[in-house]
């Protein structure tokens, strides 16, 4: 039986991390200085296999799951990560997606698109060389990512969305050439508020840059006007090109707080749940898969824990909530 109890917030979107690796260290969620060579990782033992994986999916579309997103670290770092998506698009009218940095994509698109994906996310934060370079700590050019992109457009997993957190003063000068880049081009551009997750970025107010502001300076030169939601607890605020040119999206967590509708849940690559990106402890769905309970047992905890969940952290953000310690992007995904 669907949960149905936090009726405004139904449990509809599971992002799972298949790892906490990645060949990026972004500023934002992998600063180099904390995730250096010395880190570590999760060990392969502690990773969720991907029957695991399946097992926890089932209970997860049990409980009314629609979506289910890979992130990561870096997903399509896992080797044969194109069986896991094979498995899970077996479970019948679950939407497929999966984000990613790209760089591994002409490689992967065509098998992941046979294996069942639907739709590729990709990070791509400045199409400006030095910024880009500077932001993910990577010595190759942007390129690399763009054709990516490609990839995955012929490949079939499209709309290709184009995530880019701006961060003032490292690369806000990229908003409107990213917009110029991708308008016109069927792929969507989505602008997300620099944020406070984990505790290892040294986030501040004053270098966020609010929504309004990011659809002030792209409308400035190319028109936009206000587009409908496509779906209730949608991320993103939909903005369309007044000439046709396509749209973008805009994902202000910092200044127009969504948790109202948020749908999400998330599961980390060792198999702990967590019910918001800001949270500090998650609960362990692991011992109970590996300690053989049954599908309806599995989808009764995530219920239980569904049930109990009052998250709101983006509405109650202060100063002082930012300095408290949460999970690391890198190891829940985004
Ligand atoms: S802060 Fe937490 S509750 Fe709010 S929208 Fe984000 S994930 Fe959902």
């Amino acid at each position: 039986m669907p949960v149905q109890d936090t009726l405004s917030r139904p449990l509809r979107d599971l992002r799972i991390s298949v790892t906490d690796r990645c060949n990026f260290r972004c500023v934002y969620c992998m600063p180099k200085t904390v995730f250096g060579r010395d880190y570590s990782f999760l060990d392969r033992k502690e990773l969720l296999t991907f029957e695991e994986i399946a097992t926890l999916a089932r209970a997860f579309v049990a409980n009314g799951v629609e979506k289910i997103r890979l992130t990561g670290g870096e997903p399509l770092l896992r080797r044969d990560i194109e069986r896991l998506v094979a498995m899970l698009a077996e479970i019948p009218g679950l939407d497929l997606t999966l984000t990613t940095n790209g760089t591994l994509l002409p490689q992967k698109a065509e098998a992941l698109r046979a294996a069942g994906l639907t739709r590729v996310t990709v990070s791509l934060d400045s199409n400006d060389d030095a910024v880009f370079k500077a932001m993910n700590d990577v010595d190759f050019p942007v390129e690399r990512v763009l054709e990516g992109i490609e990839a995955a457009a012929a490949a079939g997993l499209t709309p290709v969305k184009v995530n880019m957190v701006v961060k003032r003063g490292v690369n806000d000068a990229s908003i409107v050439p990213m917009a110029r880049l991708f308008h016109g081009s069927g792929h969507i551009l989505r602008l997300i508020e620099y944020m406070d997750v984990g505790a290892t970025n040294g986030w501040r107010l004053d270098e966020v840059v609010p929504a309004a502001e990011i659809v002030q300076r792209i409308s400035a030169e190319l028109p936009l006007e206000p587009a409908a939601q496509n779906y209730p607890g949608e991320v993103a605020r939909r903005w369309r090109y007044r000439d046709g040119g396509g749209e973008i999206g805009v994902i202000a967590s910092v200044t127009q707080a969504f948790c109202h509708d948020c749908t999400r849940a998330r599961i980390s690559a060792e198999g702990k749940l967590f019910t918001c990106l800001f949270a500090q402890r998650g609960t362990d769905l692991r011992a109970l898969v590996r300690r053989g309970a049954a599908d309806d047992e599995l989808a009764a905890a995530v219920a239980g824990v569904w049930r109990g969940r009052a998250d709101r952290y983006s509405e109650i953000r202060s100063s002082e909530t930012a300095a408290v310690p949460k999970i690391e992007m890198s190891y829940i995904g985004g």
